[in-house]
Protein backbone atom coordinates (compact mmCIF):
# COMPACT_ATOMS: atom_id res chain seq x y z
CA UNK A 1 0.00 0.00 0.00
CA UNK A 2 1.49 3.61 -0.92
CA UNK A 3 2.04 5.38 2.29
CA UNK A 4 -0.06 8.40 1.59
CA UNK A 5 -3.30 5.62 1.71
CA UNK A 6 -1.96 4.09 4.56
CA UNK A 7 -1.71 7.69 6.61
CA UNK A 8 -5.00 8.23 5.50
CA UNK A 9 -6.43 5.73 6.38
CA UNK A 10 -5.10 5.59 10.08
CA UNK A 11 -6.06 9.56 9.96
CA UNK A 12 -9.95 8.12 8.87
CA UNK A 13 -8.92 5.25 12.15
CA UNK A 14 -8.65 8.11 14.22
CA UNK A 15 -11.44 10.13 13.01
CA UNK A 16 -10.07 14.19 13.59
CA UNK A 17 -12.27 16.72 13.15
CA UNK A 18 -11.10 18.80 10.06
CA UNK A 19 -11.62 22.33 11.74
CA UNK A 20 -9.89 21.07 15.04
CA UNK A 21 -6.31 22.84 15.43
CA UNK A 22 -3.32 20.14 15.55
CA UNK A 23 -0.63 21.24 16.54
CA UNK A 24 2.65 19.49 14.70
CA UNK A 25 5.17 18.67 17.28
CA UNK A 26 8.41 19.75 14.34
CA UNK A 27 11.94 18.33 15.53
CA UNK A 28 13.39 19.24 11.81
CA UNK A 29 13.91 15.31 11.31
CA UNK A 30 12.24 13.63 8.31
CA UNK A 31 9.50 11.85 10.18
CA UNK A 32 8.04 14.83 11.30
CA UNK A 33 8.39 16.45 8.66
CA UNK A 34 6.75 13.73 6.49
CA UNK A 35 3.56 14.24 9.53
CA UNK A 36 3.22 17.54 8.51
CA UNK A 37 3.20 18.20 4.57
CA UNK A 38 0.37 15.48 4.83
CA UNK A 39 -1.91 16.58 7.01
CA UNK A 40 -1.56 19.82 5.49
CA UNK A 41 -1.94 18.15 1.60
CA UNK A 42 -4.97 16.56 3.30
CA UNK A 43 -6.70 19.34 4.58
CA UNK A 44 -6.00 19.17 8.32
CA UNK A 45 -5.98 22.72 10.13
CA UNK A 46 -2.32 22.43 11.13
CA UNK A 47 0.09 25.09 12.97
CA UNK A 48 3.68 23.98 13.69
CA UNK A 49 5.86 23.67 17.19
CA UNK A 50 9.28 23.29 17.19
CA UNK A 51 11.78 22.66 20.66
CA UNK A 52 15.23 25.13 19.95
CA UNK A 53 16.82 22.58 22.73
CA UNK A 54 20.01 24.51 21.95
CA UNK A 55 22.02 22.08 21.28
CA UNK A 56 24.88 23.44 18.83
CA UNK A 57 24.94 22.64 15.60
CA UNK A 58 22.46 20.19 15.26
CA UNK A 59 20.00 22.40 16.74
CA UNK A 60 20.36 25.18 14.11
CA UNK A 61 19.98 23.22 11.38
CA UNK A 62 16.62 21.38 13.01
CA UNK A 63 15.74 24.76 13.28
CA UNK A 64 16.71 26.33 9.75
CA UNK A 65 14.70 22.79 7.95
CA UNK A 66 11.42 23.52 10.32
CA UNK A 67 11.66 27.45 9.51
CA UNK A 68 11.70 26.47 5.77
CA UNK A 69 8.82 24.01 6.13
CA UNK A 70 6.59 26.18 7.82
CA UNK A 71 7.34 28.36 5.03
CA UNK A 72 6.81 26.38 1.89
CA UNK A 73 3.77 24.88 3.77
CA UNK A 74 2.03 28.54 4.81
CA UNK A 75 1.49 27.11 8.40
CA UNK A 76 2.38 29.01 11.34
CA UNK A 77 5.21 28.67 13.07
CA UNK A 78 5.62 28.15 17.44
CA UNK A 79 9.11 28.21 18.54
CA UNK A 80 10.07 26.93 22.58
CA UNK A 81 13.47 27.99 23.32
CA UNK A 82 14.86 25.63 25.94
CA UNK A 83 17.22 28.04 27.21
CA UNK A 84 15.04 31.05 27.48
CA UNK A 85 12.17 29.22 29.19
CA UNK A 86 13.63 27.01 31.16
CA UNK A 87 16.87 28.85 31.89
CA UNK A 88 19.80 25.90 30.65
CA UNK A 89 20.08 23.57 27.39
CA UNK A 90 19.01 20.29 26.87
CA UNK A 91 22.40 18.64 27.26
CA UNK A 92 22.49 20.87 30.87
CA UNK A 93 19.67 20.23 31.84
CA UNK A 94 19.70 16.30 31.14
CA UNK A 95 23.56 16.02 32.76
CA UNK A 96 22.31 17.76 35.96
CA UNK A 97 19.11 15.76 36.18
CA UNK A 98 21.69 12.59 35.76
CA UNK A 99 24.36 14.10 38.13
CA UNK A 100 22.06 14.38 40.87
CA UNK A 101 20.80 10.40 40.13
CA UNK A 102 22.45 8.21 42.54
CA UNK A 103 21.68 4.78 40.98
CA UNK A 104 19.82 3.83 37.60
CA UNK A 105 20.87 6.42 36.14
CA UNK A 106 18.06 7.49 33.64
CA UNK A 107 18.89 7.51 29.63
CA UNK A 108 19.63 10.81 27.80
CA UNK A 109 16.33 10.07 25.56
CA UNK A 110 14.18 8.80 27.92
CA UNK A 111 15.11 12.19 30.32
CA UNK A 112 14.33 14.42 26.78
CA UNK A 113 11.60 12.65 25.93
CA UNK A 114 9.51 13.36 29.46
CA UNK A 115 10.40 17.07 28.79
CA UNK A 116 9.25 17.13 25.48
CA UNK A 117 6.17 15.57 26.36
CA UNK A 118 5.48 18.23 29.51
CA UNK A 119 6.27 21.23 26.45
CA UNK A 120 4.51 20.20 24.28
CA UNK A 121 1.34 18.99 26.11
CA UNK A 122 1.22 23.12 28.16
CA UNK A 123 2.21 24.72 25.10
CA UNK A 124 -0.55 23.03 23.03
CA UNK A 125 -3.34 24.07 25.96
CA UNK A 126 -2.04 27.24 25.63
CA UNK A 127 -2.26 27.50 22.05
CA UNK A 128 -5.92 26.06 22.29
CA UNK A 129 -4.75 23.07 19.33
CA UNK A 130 -7.34 20.50 19.88
CA UNK A 131 -4.44 17.18 18.98
CA UNK A 132 -0.59 17.07 19.19
CA UNK A 133 0.72 15.55 16.22
CA UNK A 134 4.17 13.58 16.10
CA UNK A 135 6.44 11.58 14.17
CA UNK A 136 6.55 8.83 15.62
CA UNK A 137 6.54 5.62 12.92
CA UNK A 138 6.15 2.14 12.93
CA UNK A 139 10.27 1.04 13.42
CA UNK A 140 9.76 3.71 16.61
CA UNK A 141 6.60 1.67 17.99
CA UNK A 142 7.98 -1.87 17.37
CA UNK A 143 11.50 -1.01 19.20
CA UNK A 144 9.36 1.19 22.03
CA UNK A 145 7.10 -2.08 22.65
CA UNK A 146 10.14 -4.56 22.12
CA UNK A 147 12.02 -2.62 24.99
CA UNK A 148 8.84 -2.80 26.86
CA UNK A 149 8.53 -6.46 26.92
CA UNK A 150 12.51 -7.01 27.48
CA UNK A 151 11.90 -5.07 30.73
CA UNK A 152 9.50 -7.36 31.69
CA UNK A 153 6.62 -4.16 31.57
CA UNK A 154 4.74 -4.72 28.37
CA UNK A 155 1.85 -2.52 30.25
CA UNK A 156 3.66 0.57 29.94
CA UNK A 157 2.90 0.43 25.97
CA UNK A 158 -0.80 0.45 27.16
CA UNK A 159 -1.56 4.32 26.26
CA UNK A 160 0.59 3.46 23.11
CA UNK A 161 -1.23 3.95 19.44
CA UNK A 162 -1.79 6.12 16.50
CA UNK A 163 -4.15 7.85 19.04
CA UNK A 164 -3.14 7.78 22.91
CA UNK A 165 -5.17 5.90 25.15
CA UNK A 166 -5.03 7.90 28.20
CA UNK A 167 -7.85 8.69 30.39
CA UNK A 168 -9.89 11.86 29.20
CA UNK A 169 -8.93 14.95 30.95
CA UNK A 170 -9.35 18.69 30.09
CA UNK A 171 -5.90 19.29 30.81
CA UNK A 172 -4.48 16.15 28.65
CA UNK A 173 -4.03 17.44 24.69
CA UNK A 174 -4.40 14.02 23.18
CA UNK A 175 -1.34 12.86 20.90
CA UNK A 176 -1.86 11.17 17.38
CA UNK A 177 0.73 9.65 15.14
CA UNK A 178 -0.37 9.59 11.71
CA UNK A 179 2.67 7.56 10.44
CA UNK A 180 2.60 4.89 13.11
CA UNK A 181 1.73 2.26 10.53
CA UNK A 182 4.63 3.34 8.23
CA UNK A 183 7.99 1.89 8.28
CA UNK A 184 11.07 4.32 8.24
CA UNK A 185 12.51 3.43 5.19
CA UNK A 186 9.04 4.69 3.47
CA UNK A 187 9.42 7.80 5.13
CA UNK A 188 12.92 8.41 4.32
CA UNK A 189 12.42 7.89 0.76
CA UNK A 190 9.07 9.72 0.72
CA UNK A 191 10.87 12.59 2.03
CA UNK A 192 13.77 12.20 -0.36
CA UNK A 193 11.83 12.01 -3.33
CA UNK A 194 9.46 15.08 -2.24
CA UNK A 195 12.60 16.55 -1.47
CA UNK A 196 11.16 17.96 1.74
CA UNK A 197 13.66 20.11 3.88
CA UNK A 198 14.86 17.97 6.64
CA UNK A 199 17.73 17.55 8.86
CA UNK A 200 18.65 13.98 8.29
CA UNK A 201 21.65 14.24 11.14
CA UNK A 202 20.51 11.71 14.34
CA UNK A 203 20.64 13.51 17.32
CA UNK A 204 24.11 13.70 19.30
CA UNK A 205 22.41 12.98 22.37
CA UNK A 206 21.24 9.51 21.42
CA UNK A 207 23.56 7.25 22.61
CA UNK A 208 21.00 5.08 24.91
CA UNK A 209 22.73 1.19 24.16
CA UNK A 210 19.38 -0.66 25.12
CA UNK A 211 17.54 0.81 22.44
CA UNK A 212 20.42 1.20 20.21
CA UNK A 213 20.82 -2.59 20.03
CA UNK A 214 17.07 -3.58 19.56
CA UNK A 215 16.94 -1.43 16.74
CA UNK A 216 20.05 -2.60 15.38
CA UNK A 217 17.77 -6.40 15.72
CA UNK A 218 14.87 -4.68 14.19
CA UNK A 219 17.08 -3.39 11.28
CA UNK A 220 17.67 -7.58 10.14
CA UNK A 221 13.90 -7.45 10.16
CA UNK A 222 11.51 -7.31 7.13
CA UNK A 223 8.56 -5.10 7.07
CA UNK A 224 5.94 -7.68 7.33
CA UNK A 225 7.86 -8.67 10.60
CA UNK A 226 8.21 -5.42 12.17
CA UNK A 227 3.73 -5.11 11.20
CA UNK A 228 3.37 -7.90 13.12
CA UNK A 229 4.93 -6.80 16.36
CA UNK A 230 3.08 -3.26 16.35
CA UNK A 231 -0.59 -4.89 14.65
CA UNK A 232 -0.21 -7.88 17.30
CA UNK A 233 0.75 -5.87 20.18
CA UNK A 234 -2.00 -3.61 19.72
CA UNK A 235 -4.06 -6.40 19.85
CA UNK A 236 -2.74 -8.07 22.87
CA UNK A 237 -2.56 -4.80 24.37
CA UNK A 238 -6.62 -4.06 23.79
CA UNK A 239 -7.54 -7.04 25.90
CA UNK A 240 -5.63 -6.48 29.02
CA UNK A 241 -8.04 -5.35 31.78
CA UNK A 242 -6.48 -1.65 32.68
CA UNK A 243 -6.38 -0.78 36.97
CA UNK A 244 -8.75 1.78 37.74
CA UNK A 245 -6.49 4.64 36.49
CA UNK A 246 -7.04 8.25 37.72
CA UNK A 247 -5.78 11.84 36.62
CA UNK A 248 -4.35 13.47 38.93
CA UNK A 249 -2.51 17.70 38.75
CA UNK A 250 1.27 17.94 39.32
CA UNK A 251 1.06 19.40 42.63
CA UNK A 252 4.24 21.49 41.54
CA UNK A 253 3.45 22.43 37.74
CA UNK A 254 -0.64 21.59 37.93
CA UNK A 255 0.07 19.59 35.13
CA UNK A 256 -1.80 15.93 34.80
CA UNK A 257 -0.57 13.13 36.20
CA UNK A 258 -0.48 9.88 36.95
CA UNK A 259 1.58 10.64 40.34
CA UNK A 260 1.10 13.81 42.84
CA UNK A 261 3.80 15.09 41.24
CA UNK A 262 4.92 14.78 37.17
CA UNK A 263 7.38 13.15 35.85
CA UNK A 264 8.90 16.09 34.27
CA UNK A 265 8.86 17.74 38.13
CA UNK A 266 9.97 14.42 39.81
CA UNK A 267 13.36 14.94 37.79
CA UNK A 268 13.92 18.08 38.00
CA UNK A 269 13.56 18.05 41.64
CA UNK A 270 16.02 14.79 42.60
P1 LIG B 1 12.20 11.41 18.87
O1 LIG B 1 11.80 11.06 20.26
O2 LIG B 1 13.34 12.37 18.80
O3 LIG B 1 12.30 10.23 17.95
O4 LIG B 1 10.97 12.26 18.29
C1 LIG B 1 9.69 11.74 18.16
C2 LIG B 1 8.76 12.85 17.73
O5 LIG B 1 8.73 13.87 18.74
C3 LIG B 1 9.18 13.56 16.47
O6 LIG B 1 8.73 12.90 15.32
C4 LIG B 1 8.54 14.91 16.63
O7 LIG B 1 7.17 14.88 16.27
C5 LIG B 1 8.63 15.15 18.13
N1 LIG B 1 9.86 15.93 18.46
C6 LIG B 1 11.09 15.44 18.69
N2 LIG B 1 11.97 16.45 18.92
C7 LIG B 1 11.26 17.60 18.83
C8 LIG B 1 11.59 19.00 18.96
N3 LIG B 1 12.83 19.41 19.25
N4 LIG B 1 10.60 19.90 18.78
C9 LIG B 1 9.34 19.51 18.50
N5 LIG B 1 8.98 18.22 18.38
C10 LIG B 1 9.91 17.28 18.53
ZN1 LIG C 1 4.93 18.83 37.39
Amino acid sequence: MKLETKVKNTLKKIKIPKRNKILVALSGGKDSTVTAYLLKRFGYNIQGIHIDLSMGKYSQKCLKAVRELCRDLKIKLHIYDIKSEMGSSMCYLRTSIQEKQVKGKLKNCAICGVIKKWILNRESRKLKAGMIATGHNLDDEAQTYLLNVLKGAPKLSLTSGPITKNIKDKKFIPRIKPLFYVVEEDIREYSKVKKLPVNYEKCPCAIDSYRIQVREFMNTLSTKDKENIVKNSEKLLSKVKRNNEKILYCEICGEPSRNNICKKCELIKT
